[in-house]
C-alpha cells in the first residue's frame, strides 16, 4: 500500500509534474547496449529451425501462434516462465474485452470515437478501427476453439460491449489460455517453457531471422523467417519505469505480474524498432484498488455511480469518466488513499452487485453504515466535510448530471441519500498495464525510426505502442491483444 504521510503525497505530484514535462525526453534512456557475438569463444549455441516464432503465452502470444498454425506453419512458443505461470499478465486479467455494440457502422463509429476521445486524438485512429472491424469476428474465432464468454454487457461510461470469458469476471482468463494453448499445441506448434528470449538474430541486410534464447541447458538459437514478440509490458521493471515514466513510478503498487519487464520493447528496440509514447504518466494504466488484493479487488463497475471521497471528505473527480481517470486523479490526492461512497441503491444495480460480490468472493470487508457520521469515521474523514460534500452534491443532481457540483459530474449522477450507505476503503492507485511500445503498421509489422518495416519482425498486444494514452476504454488491451495477435499470426505465416 502507498505511503500515506504528506511529504510522500507532494513528492508523488512532483513526480508527476516532472514526468509530463520531460516524458519525451525520458523515453530515450534506458535501452542497455546490444549483446553482440563477439562474447563468444567457443561455438555458437545449437539452433532450431521453424517457420514462425512467438515469444511469450499471453492474450496476444497465443492468438498469434493458434492463427499461425491453422495457416500450416511450423511454430514455437517461447515463454519464460515455469509451465504452471504461463499467460503473463492475460491469465490475472478481469477478462473483458471491448467489443462495438453492434455490427454496424454507427456502433463501430462509437466504438472508435470512444477509444479517440480517450485518448485525447494522439492515438493511432487506423490501428484502433482495425480493432473495431475484427473485434466481433474474433471473439467468434475465440469460440469456435472452445472459449466460453458470458452474455455481453455494457460498459458505461464507455459506448461498448463487455464480453467477459466465463465464469466470471477475474475468474475466466485462466481457463481461456488453457483452451489456446491447447488449440496451438493440437495445430503442431511447439511449447519452450523456462525458455527466455535474449536478443533477436539478424542477417546481413538487417531482417531479422529468430532469436537466441536461454534455457535451463544453455543458449539455443531459434531460427524462423518471421518473429512475433508478444511479451507484454513494462510495469514489472523498475528501472524501465523511472527512466522512461519519471524518477518515483517505480514507487507505485503493480497490480500484474512482477515479470512483466519489457523485454521485448529492450531487443525490438536493440535491432532499430521505433518505440512510441513511453514517457509520463500519461502512458500507465492506473486504477484505484484495494491493496488487499490489488489485481482483482478493481470495483471498475461502480466508479460512474460513487462518490470519489479523499482523506478530506471531498470529490476530486469526475467519477463519470471511468475508473481510469478515477485511478489517475486518486494519485494525486493527500495520502494516495481514497473510498468510493454509494448508497443501498448503487448497491442494488447490477453494477453495484457485481463489485459486492467480487470483494465477498475475495475476501475483503466493504464499509457499511447506516449514518454518514458512522461512515465517516470508519473511513477516517472528517464527518463535516463528508456530510457537506454529500448533501451539495445531491442538491446538484439534475437529470443524471451534477453540472454546479465541484467537481462537475457530467453523467451518472445518482443522489447517494439511501441508507445503509457504503464505502470501498481504503483504495489506492496501482499500475494496470503500461501504454508506451513498439510502432507496428497495419499488418503488426515493427517499424524502424524511419518507419520502413523491419523485415521479419512483428509485434502485438501490450508490447504495442499507439493504442491508448491518458485514458483508456475498459476492455481495450484484451480487444487489441486478440486482433493483433490474429493479424501478426496471419501475415508471420504467409512471411
Ligand atoms: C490485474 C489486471 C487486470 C486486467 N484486466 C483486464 C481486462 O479485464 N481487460 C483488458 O482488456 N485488459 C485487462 N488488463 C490488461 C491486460 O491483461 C494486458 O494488457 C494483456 O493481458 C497483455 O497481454 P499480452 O499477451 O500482451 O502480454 P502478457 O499476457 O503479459 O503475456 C506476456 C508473456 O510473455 C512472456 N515473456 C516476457 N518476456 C519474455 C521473454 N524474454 N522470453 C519469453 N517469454 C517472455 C511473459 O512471461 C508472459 O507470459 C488487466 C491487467 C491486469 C494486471
Amino acid at each position: 500500500m502507498p505511503q500515506a504521510d504528506s511529504t510522500k503525497s507532494l513528492s508523488r505530484r512532483d513526480f508527476l509534474r516532472y514526468a509530463a514535462a520531460t516524458g519525451v525526453a525520458l523515453s530515450v534512456a534506458g535501452i542497455p547496449a546490444r549483446v553482440v557475438d563477439a562474447a563468444f569463444v567457443g561455438e555458437l549455441p545449437p539452433t532450431r529451425e521453424f517457420d514462425v516464432i512467438v515469444i511469450g503465452t499471453g492474450m496476444a502470444g497465443l492468438a498469434a501462434a493458434v492463427q499461425a498454425g491453422e495457416q500450416g506453419a511450423r511454430v514455437a512458443i517461447l515463454e519464460k516462465q515455469l509451465k504452471p505461470l504461463f499467460g503473463g499478465n492475460s491469465r490475472l486479467a478481469g477478462g473483458i474485452f471491448a467489443a462495438p455494440e453492434a455490427r454496424t457502422a454507427e456502433a463501430k463509429a462509437q466504438f472508435i470515437e470512444d477509444f479517440l476521445v480517450k485518448g485525447d486524438y494522439r492515438t493511432d485512429a487506423d490501428l484502433i478501427e482495425t480493432l473495431a472491424d475484427h473485434i466481433l469476428d474474433d471473439i467468434e474465432w475465440l469460440k469456435s476453439h472452445g472459449v466460453e464468454f458470458l452474455e455481453p454487457s455494457p460498459m458505461a461510461p464507455y459506448r461498448v460491449l463487455g464480453y467477459t470469458a466465463a465464469p466470471a469476471s477475474y475468474q475466466g482468463m485462466p481457463k481461456l489460455l488453457d483452451t489456446m494453448l491447447k488449440a496451438a499445441e493440437n495445430l503442431g506448434a511447439e511449447t519452450f517453457f523456462q525458455t527466455k528470449a535474449q536478443e533477436l538474430l539478424v542477417d546481413a541486410s538487417g531482417n531479422v531471422v529468430g532469436v537466441r534464447a536461454k534455457t535451463s541447458k544453455g543458449l539455443v538459437d531459434f531460427r524462423a523467417k518471421a518473429t512475433v514478440i508478444a511479451t507484454g509490458g513494462f510495469a514489472g521493471n523498475g528501472q524501465m519505469l523511472e527512466q522512461w515514466v519519471g524518477p518515483d513510478a517505480d514507487e507505485s503498487m503493480v497490480r500484474g505480474i512482477k515479470w512483466a519487464t519489457g523485454d521485448g520493447h529492450i531487443m525490438a528496440a536493440n535491432v532499430g524498432a521505433q518505440l512510441i509514447q513511453m514517457g509520463g504518466v500519461d502512458t500507465l494504466h492506473i486504477a484505484a484498488v484495494h491493496p488487499k488484493n490489488t489485481a482483482s479487488a478493481n470495483p471498475f463497475q461502480v466508479v460512474p455511480y460513487a462518490l470519489g471521497i479523499n482523506r478530506l471528505g471531498r470529490r476530486y473527480v469526475d467519477e463519470s469518466l471511468g475508473y481510469v481517470a478515477h485511478g489517475k486523479a486518486a494519485m494525486e490526492q493527500p495520502g494516495l488513499e481514497v473510498a468510493l461512497v454509494f448508497d443501498q441503491a448503487v448497491a442494488d444495480m447490477p453494477e453495484g452487485q457485481a463489485v459486492i460480490s467480487n470483494f465477498d468472493r475475495l475476501g475483503i470487508e466493504i464499509i457499511k453504515a447506516n449514518t454518514l457520521d458512522e461512515l465517516a469515521a470508519k473511513i477516517n474523514v472528517p464527518a463535516d466535510a463528508l456530510k457537506e460534500t454529500v448533501t451539495s452534491f445531491n442538491a446538484a443532481v439534475q437529470n443524471g448530471q451534477a453540472l454546479a457540483a465541484d467537481p462537475p459530474k457530467a453523467a451518472h449522477a445518482v443522489r447517494i441519500e439511501k441508507p445503509p450507505f457504503y464505502a470501498l476503503y481504503p483504495l489506492g492507485p496501482g499500475i494496470t498495464l503500461t501504454f508506451g511500445g513498439i510502432r507496428i503498421n497495419l499488418r503488426r509489422q515493427a517499424l524502424d525510426a524511419d518507419g520502413k518495416p523491419i523485415g521479419g519482425l512483428y509485434a502485438a498486444g501490450e508490447c504495442v505502442g499507439g493504442y491508448f494514452l491518458g485514458d483508456y476504454v475498459g476492455g481495450g488491451s484484451l480487444t487489441r491483444c486478440l486482433v493483433d495477435g490474429r493479424i501478426a499470426g496471419r501475415n508471420a505465416a504467409r512471411a
